[in-house]
C-alpha cells in the first residue's frame, strides 16, 4: 500500500481541506495517523469492526489489548456509552478535551472487536486541534492506539510513525511534534471507586484533588506475575521497549550518576555499544571521556518534568538508530509527572532497577 503523507501547515489552526481525505478514509473503513496532545494515534472507525481489525494487524498488536475510543465533542460520548458515572461526569467537566481516557460500560454500538471483547469502553476527547477536527469531520468514534509498531516506543513525531506504517495504512498527517509525548492518564469510572489504570499528564494529585479516594492499579507498580490480570490489558505487556537492554538507576542523584558511570564503565570494558539518559541537571557529573565513549543524551530538566516526558519516546527511538545495546538510565520521583515518565521508564526496562 501507498502511505499519504500530508504535512498541516499551520497545526493550531488546520484548514478543513487539509483533513477531508483523511476524514474520508476513516469513514471509509481505511486506517489514518494523526497527531495528538499525547502522542501520534492509528485511527479507524471504532464502530467498524472490520476497519478495528487493520489497525491490530497493521501494529501487529495482541487481539484482546482494547483500544480507545476518541470523540470531539460531549454529545458523541452518550451513543457508546450505556452509563455515565458521577465520577465520569466530574473527570470530564474538569479534563476534557484533553489527555485523559475514560473507561465507561459500553453501548450495544460499540463492537467487540473494539473492546477486546470487555463490556466497557475507554473514550477520550482530544484537545489538539488536528484531532479535534479530523474526529468531527470524519463523523464517527475514532478507534487510535498509539501509531507505533506494538512493543516498540510510541511515536511522538510523524517520522516516527513513518519508520513504524509505511507501506501499511493509507496516510499519515503530519502535524510536527507532539506536545506531552507519554499516552494519555486512564481512568476506570465502573467500580465503587474510580481506578488509575495508567498515569499520565493528569496526575494520581490531580484527580485526588477533584474526586477524593482514588485506587490505583498494582499494575501500574509492581512486575506482572503470570497471574495477575491488570484491568487494562496493555498493562501487562513490556510495551515502550527500546531494542537494547535497559536498566533504571534509582538514589539521589550524585549517587545515581556515580553508580551509572561505574556500570557503563563496565558495559563499555566489555566491548558493548552503550547509552547512558541523564538530564540537563546531572548532565556535568559525567566525565567527558564516558560522555564521547557511550551514547550521552539528555532527556531534558528535572525542574521541568513536562520536557522530560516530551522527549522520553524519542530518546528510547534514538538509541534504537544508533544500535545500542546497554542502555543505563536515569530515575525520576514517583509523583506527580514522575509517576507516568517512570511507569514508562520501568517497562522500557522490563522492571530491571538498581537502587543506590
Ligand atoms: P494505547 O491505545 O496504545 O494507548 O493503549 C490503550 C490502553 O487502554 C491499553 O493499555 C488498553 O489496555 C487500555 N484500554 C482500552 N480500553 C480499555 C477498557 N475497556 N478497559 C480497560 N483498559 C482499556
Ligand atoms: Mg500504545
Amino acid at each position: 500500500m501507498n502511505t499519504k503523507r500530508v504535512v498541516i501547515e499551520d497545526v493550531k489552526h488546520p484548514r478543513d481541506e487539509e483533513l477531508l481525505e483523511a476524514a474520508e478514509i476513516l469513514r471509509a473503513g481505511g486506517l489514518v495517523a494523526f497527531p495528538t496532545e499525547t502522542v501520534y494515534g492509528l485511527g479507524a472507525n471504532a464502530l467498524n469492526e472490520e476497519a478495528a481489525k487493520k489497525i491490530y494487524a497493521a501494529k501487529g498488536r495482541p487481539s484482546d489489548n482494547p483500544l480507545i475510543a476518541h470523540i470531539s465533542g460531549e454529545n458523541e460520548l452518550r451513543p457508546l456509552v450505556s452509563e455515565i458515572p458521577e465520577a465520569g461526569r466530574k473527570l470530564m467537566e474538569a479534563f476534557w478535551p484533553g489527555p485523559l481516557t475514560i473507561i465507561f460500560p459500553k453501548s450495544e454500538a460499540v463492537p467487540y472487536g473494539t473492546t477486546g471483547g470487555l463490556d466497557t469502553v475507554a473514550v477520550r476527547m482530544p484537545s489538539d486541534p488536528v484531532a479535534n477536527r479530523l474526529i468531527a469531520l470524519a463523523g464517527v468514534p475514532v478507534a487510535a492506539p498509539s501509531a507505533n509498531t506494538s512493543g516498540r516506543p510510541s511515536p511522538t513525531t510523524a517520522d516516527h510513525v513513518w519508520e513504524d506504517m509505511n507501506g501499511k495504512i493509507e496516510m499519515i498527517l503530519d502535524g510536527g511534534p507532539v506536545g506531552i509525548g507519554v499516552e494519555s492518564t486512564i481512568v476506570d469510572v465502573t467500580g465503587e471507586v474510580p481506578m488509575l489504570l495508567r498515569p499520565g499528564a493528569i496526575t494520581m494529585e490531580m484527580l485526588e484533588e477533584l474526586l477524593g479516594r482514588v485506587e490505583m492499579d498494582p499494575a501500574i507498580t509492581g512486575p506482572m506475575s503470570p497471574d495477575m490480570h491488570p484491568k487494562a490489558p496493555g498493562m501487562k505487556y513490556r510495551h515502550y521497549a527500546p531494542k537494547a537492554d535497559m536498566t533504571l538507576v534509582e538514589g539521589e542523584t550524585g549517587a545515581m550518576a556515580r553508580e551509572i558511570c561505574r556500570l557503563a564503565g563496565e558495559s563499555l570494558a566489555a566491548g558493548k555499544r552503550t547509552g547512558i539518559v541523564c538530564t540537563e541537571e546531572t548532565k556535568h557529573l559525567y566525565p567527558e571521556e564516558l560522555q564521547r565513549e557511550a551514547r550521552f543524551f539528555s532527556m531534558g530538566e528535572r525542574s521541568r518534568e513536562e520536557t522530560i516526558a516530551h522527549n522520553l519516546y524519542a530518546v528510547l527511538r534514538e538509541f534504537d538508530e544508533v544500535d545500542v545495546e546497554q542502555i543505563f538510565c536515569e530515575a525520576f520521583p514517583d509523583t506527580e509527572l514522575g509517576q507516568a515518565i517512570m511507569n514508562r521508564l520501568i517497562k522500557a526496562a522490563g522492571h530491571k532497577i538498581v537502587k543506590v
